[in-house]
Parts: C-alpha cells; sequence; structure tokens
C-alpha cells in the first residue's frame, strides 16, 4: 500500500469559482490565470473545469503549448511575452497572444515574420514597478506597436502593487490618464481587483488564486465571504499514536512539551509533501472531521496532532491538512506564507486524484 497521504482536485469549486468571477465582474471577459502549472492543480487535471473562461493565461511557452494541445481554441495570453526571437515563432504557430512590456520585445516583434499578425497586450507600469513601460514611456510605446506590421490587436494592461489591502485609484488613475487616448480592450484586475475593486474591472479580468479558493490576501475569511471553494484537499491518515506523560516532548528539538498526559497522532505528511515546515503548534487540521492542531515540529515525512479534541481517533483515522474545513490560508498565514505557495509546492511525491463534479455531467447534456 502505499502512504496514506492524497491530494483531491475539485473540478466543481473550479467552475463555482469561475461562475462567482462572472458574477462579480459581469461586464468583463476572464482571463483564467492557470500559470505555475495551475497553481499546483495541474493544467490537464483542472482543464474541464475551465469551459466558460473567456481566455487562459500563463507565462510558460510549454504550458501554453500544452494548452492549445488539449484543443482550447479560444485565446491564450503570456503574461511575461516571449523572451527570445524564436518564441515569437511559437506564439504565431499557437496562435499566442503575448504581453509586451519593453522594447526588446517589441524589436523582436519588428524582426519577426509570423504567418499570421500576433496580437499584444501592451503593458503599462502604473507603479508595481516589475514589468511594464513607465506612463511617460507608454504612448510612444503604443505607437512604435502599431506601426509594426506582424502585430494585431493592441489591448492595454497593467497589474497592481496592493490590491489585496489597500487603496489602488493612484494607479487606476495613472493608467487612465495615459491611455484615455488610446483605443484597445483594458485589463487590470487581478483576484483581489475583482473581489473588491469594481472601477478596475474594465474589458478583461486576470483572476488566478481565487478559481483556487485561495484568498488574494492570505486571510481564510476573505474567501468565505465571498463563498469561494477550495478547489484542493490535502489529506492522509493517522500512522501512529503515542500517549505522553506531562513534560515529555515531541519530535524534532523537542519544541513541544505536554502538560498533561496527551494523545499525539502522527500523520503522514511532512514538508517533503510540500506541507510547510515553518507551522508551528496551533496550526489547525481536522481529524476525522473534528478541527484540532499541530504540536511539534514538521518533520520531512510525518508530523504530529493533538488528539485530545478527537479521543476516538487513532491509526487509520482521516487527516485533512487543507481543503473545505482547514483553508489552505489557515494553514500559510501561521508559517509566514500565503495559500498560493503551499498550492504550488505540492510535491510531486504526493499522488492526486481528480473529482470531475457533478456539473461536468450536466455540461455533457448541455453540449
Ligand atoms: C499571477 C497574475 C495574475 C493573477 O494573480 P492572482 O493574485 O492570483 O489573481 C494576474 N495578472 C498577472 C500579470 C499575473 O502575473
Amino acid at each position: 500500500m502505499p502512504r496514506p497521504i492524497s491530494a483531491r482536485i475539485h473540478l466543481d469549486a473550479i467552475r463555482h469559482n469561475l461562475r462567482a468571477v462572472k458574477r462579480t465582474a459581469p461586464s468583463s471577459r476572464v482571463w483564467s490565470v492557470i500559470k505555475a502549472n495551475a497553481y499546483g492543480h495541474g493544467i490537464e487535471r483542472i482543464y474541464p473545469a475551465l469551459a466558460e473562461a473567456d481566455g487562459i493565461a500563463l507565462l510558460d511557452l510549454d504550458e501554453a503549448v500544452r494548452v492549445r494541445e488539449l484543443g482550447w481554441t479560444k485565446p491564450v495570453l503570456l503574461l511575461e511575452g516571449v523572451f527570445e526571437p524564436k518564441d515569437v515563432e511559437t506564439a504565431d504557430r499557437h496562435r499566442l497572444t503575448v504581453t509586451v512590456h519593453c522594447e526588446e520585445q517589441l524589436a523582436m516583434l519588428e524582426a519577426a515574420r509570423p504567418r499570421e499578425r500576433i496580437d499584444i497586450q501592451l503593458k503599462m507600469n502604473s507603479g508595481m514597478n516589475r514589468l511594464g513601460f513607465r506612463p511617460g514611456e507608454f504612448e510612444r510605446a503604443w505607437r512604435r506597436a502599431s506601426a509594426i506590421g506582424s502585430i494585431g490587436s493592441i489591448g492595454l494592461m497593467s497589474h497592481f502593487a496592493n490590491a489585496d489591502d489597500g487603496a489602488i485609484d493612484w494607479q487606476i488613475d495613472a493608467f487612465d490618464a495615459v491611455a484615455r487616448d488610446l483605443p484597445g480592450t483594458r485589463s487590470l484586475a487581478n483576484s483581489a481587483a475583482v473581489l473588491w475593486h469594481p472601477r478596475a474591472h474594465r474589458d478583461w479580468v486576470r483572476p488566478g488564486t481565487i478559481l483556487y479558493g485561495a484568498s488574494p490576501t492570505g486571510c481564510a475569511r476573505h474567501i468565505e465571504d465571498a463563498g469561494l471553494r477550495a478547489a484542493m484537499t490535502l489529506s492522509s491518515r493517522i500512522i501512529g499514536v503515542q500517549t505522553l506523560t506531562p513534560g515529555e516532548t515531541i519530535g524534532y528539538g523537542r519544541t513541544f512539551a505536554a502538560d498533561r498526559p496527551m494523545k499525539i497522532g502522527v500523520v503522514a505528511c511532512g514538508y517533503a509533501d510540500g506541507y510547510p515546515r515553518h507551522a508551528p503548534a496551533g496550526t489547525p487540521v481536522a481529524v476525522d472531521g473534528v478541527s484540532t492542531r499541530i504540536v511539534g515540529r514538521v518533520s520531512m515525512d510525518m508530523l504530529t496532532v493533538d488528539l485530545t479534541p478527537c479521543p476516538a481517533a487513532g491509526i487509520g483515522s482521516s487527516v485533512e491538512l487543507w481543503g473545505e474545513r482547514i483553508k489552505v490560508d489557515e494553514v500559510a498565514e501561521p508559517s509566514g506564507t500565503i495559500g498560493y505557495e503551499l498550492m504550488c509546492a505540492l510535491a510531486r511525491r504526493v499522488p492526486v486524484a481528480v473529482d470531475a463534479g457533478v456539473m461536468a455531467e450536466k455540461e455533457a447534456h448541455t453540449v
């Protein structure tokens, strides 16, 4: 028997979250962001849940080709554009839309002879200071792009630095001040701006993390308030039980000592599975559906949990590390990270199953 750890990907949750995005930004088309192998969920696995998206956005060319090979005929956007001239050929061959964020990328498109014109998203650096033309350079970049024969449509895009925790009007104002007089579709909003900044919705929104039911702020309550569902469940089982007397410690570093007689469950899940080693004692976990906490240091293949709230639990009891009951953000936050990182870091050794969901059958009947 393999180790009892496994992950499940719930396609109905992704469908539900995508519909929630569409309800929240009803006038916008949706680029579903599936970079980093769909935030760790697996592009091929989640693909059937993306049918209602208007486009797919990612940044690895191989991933873009995989999406085309799956049969996706709607737009595919490369969020970082091309990295070298031969990428323009790949973009041409697979009808990819490319972000253009610097003069060097414009030069590659100028030099290219694609079979068909390539649609671009011209990116403005409106304050994030990562990729894009500064507002003062943007109109000139737009003029240069419009003169390039190999370029088709030119959309205008930008990205927010703190849509998750603050005012973003300053970035929208910086964008609008320059973009006002230029034609083309607009695309500004990441997940946080989809949820909380309707002014940013525009023609296309670009949600990533909320499709998977993880919070853009790192705060689990925001996901619950928005009615979003977890797309990934990481579960395992108890493979050992220890009964501690007061003063005895658990695991490496002896970081946790029992202050009373305690029953401890040893769970087949460790940092080599993608569980954060920095998760402190108190991080929530569910055993047989009952919420409890981890105690002691997370090791490579195991972690330990307090069985006080679930005294009937023993070897073989089911454990939810994160999923519908224990939000991935509740594990990430005390570990000093965000759900995004935990989902992306799910280890290859964890077997993954897909829960196709009931909506899949309905879809089959409607086509
Ligand atoms: C990753 C990314 C997104 C999606 O961000 P979320 O916070 O996951 O919604 C949108 N736009 C760009 C340019 C990105 O790189």
